[in-house]
């Protein structure tokens, strides 16, 4: 039988914000374990939370940045459910009023499988709804250890939004390619560094299948906190195998939460899934309810930098680069600045995409650097390009420099240039004497071109550029020769 798939995602992302939600502890990763705790944020009786204004306004910024409405009268609500890792017993979210709903992202969605490793795809467009955006708090971590449990309340109080979308997905490779474009404008917009892999984003999974597209929705899933995107596509992959199984033999879909093993690649329920009702949410009577003015929402707007598909908009129709290179620069906000300042430094925009596709790319993965860290300057980069450009250097000699580079060398490019010996032979008349001579010296090949074979010329070339080391600027060789065989 053959099934449509239904996705609808949570995602959860840690804000970049200095200090926790209600207290002034610090958010900083990696302290060991309650360090950054305080009364507040454990919960203790007669504590009273006071709201981080910044919270408020990362928020906004993410719901301006997905094109959602704003709601400048919200307020906080108590989401009741006792677990060890949350002191309070209840998590303070929102309930009916988030700050920011209905919102949606255009997406192009690469064709076929996510995880293949294969660029330059083939895209369509969609468009995926958000319903809504609301701040709550992170909870703590519970450390299990042979035959006890430890408890790090470090990033509880961390303020989290959580973006819920509408059921839009239909594929593995949709969600990827959201989740891609979320976390993109996410940093972007300086809300959340979005570290996967040290849980700062998370996403909740809800899946179910249907006969066809316009059959009623089926029972859902819910696989939790999923920590990878290559993670995510395997579990999507998972449970929609699990359930077609389950539903071909003339089963029912429970509506579980699921939780996603992806070291041994299954999936497991964990619980029956809780309603609303089950969490009984009323109201958080110590917190005042927002409201974010015209004024402060202005003062908002106009914070929010260029956000990626306005850049790649920008590149395509200033610069005239293809789309895929567009995609490729603006996928990272640091990638992007770093373009534009090589660009302001006078490197003319394909170069230096070029230049960023192939030799960066490769280097910032050998030497596992990000974006924000390159070791060369813009400014050098531009330089490296004229180098080339000029003819004074080969391109061969260019990836030389920023090999040295990438590998710690701290000396410019006009140093290494001079220290390197990547000096080509522009002197004609030093390589007019080379050619002369390797022209009496290769009588077959000369006289191959004579009769008309051009590619002899290539074997001349090369031994012109033999004799020079293979510092001769080979477009010189390649026209002194011709006049000499002319
Ligand atoms: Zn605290």
């Amino acid at each position: 039988m053959e099934f449509e798939t239904v996705i609808g995602l949570e995602v959860h992302a840690e804000l970049s914000t200095q200090s926790k939600i209600y207290c002034t502890c610090s958010t900083a990763f990696g302290a060991s374990e309650n360090t950054h705790i305080c009364p507040v944020c454990t919960g203790m009786p007669g504590v009273l939370p006071a709201l981080n204004k910044s919270v408020v306004e990362y928020c906004v910024k993410a719901g301006l940045a997905l094109n959602c409405k704003i709601n400048q009268y919200s307020r906080q609500d108590r989401k009741h459910y006792f677990y060890p890792d949350l002191p309070k017993a209840f998590q303070t979210s929102q309930y009916d009023l988030p700050l920011c709903y209905d919102g949606y992202l255009d997406i192009d969605v690469p064709e076929g499988d996510p995880l293949d490793g294969k660029a330059q795809k083939s895209t369509y467009r969609k468009r995926f709804g958000i319903t809504r955006i609301h701040i709550e708090e992170d909870a703590g971590k519970l450390l299990h250890g042979a035959g006890s449990t430890r408890i790090d309340y470090n990033r509880c109080g961390v303020p989290l939004i959580e973006i819920v979308t509408e059921p839009d997905f239909r594929t593995a490779g949709e969600v990827h390619a959201f989740l891609t474009m979320l976390r993109s404008i996410l940093i972007y917009a300086g809300v959340s560094n979005c570290r996967m892999e040290e849980g700062s984003m998370r996403c909740d999974v809800n899946l179910s299948l249907r006969p066809g597209p316009d059959a009623p929705f089926g029972t859902r899933t819910e696989t939790k906190n999923i920590a990878s995107m290559s993670a995510t596509v395997r579990a999507i992959e998972y449970e929609r195998k699990r359930q077609k199984k389950v539903l071909e033999k003339g089963g029912v879909i429970t509506q579980d939460t699921m939780r996603w093993d992806d070291e041994r690649g299954l999936n497991y329920a964990m619980r029956s899934k809780e309603d609303a009702h089950d969490y009984f949410y009323f109201p958080e009577p110590d917190i005042m309810p927002i409201e974010v003015d015209d004024e402060w929402l202005g003062r908002i707007k106009a914070s929010l930098p260029e956000l990626p598909n306005a850049r790649r908009e920008r590149y395509m129709a200033d610069y005239g680069l293809p789309a895929y290179d567009a995609g490729f620069l603006t996928g990272e906000r640091a990638l992007a600045e770093y373009f534009d300042d090589a660009v302001a430094a006078g490197a003319p925009p394909k170069s230096a995409s070029n230049w960023l596709m192939s030799d960066f790319a490769r280097l910032t993965n050998e030497h596992s650097l990000t974006w924000d860290a390159l070791p060369l300057s813009p400014e050098d980069l531009a330089k490296c390009i004229a180098l080339v450009e000029s003819g004074k250097i080969s391109r061969t000699s260019g990836s030389k420099i920023l090999d040295a580079v990438f590998s710690g060398d701290t000396r410019t490019p006009d140093e290494l240039v001079a220290a390197l010996g990547l000096a080509q032979v522009s002197d004609e008349g030093a390589i007019r004497a080379m050619c002369e001579e390797v022209v009496a010296n290769n009588p077959k090949p000369v006289a191959d071109f004579k009769a008309g074979k051009e590619k002899a010329l290539t074997s001349l070339v090369g031994q012109v550029m033999k004799a020079s080391k293979g510092k001769a600027n080979p477009a010189l060789v390649n026209k002194l020769l011709r006049e000499l065989l002319a």
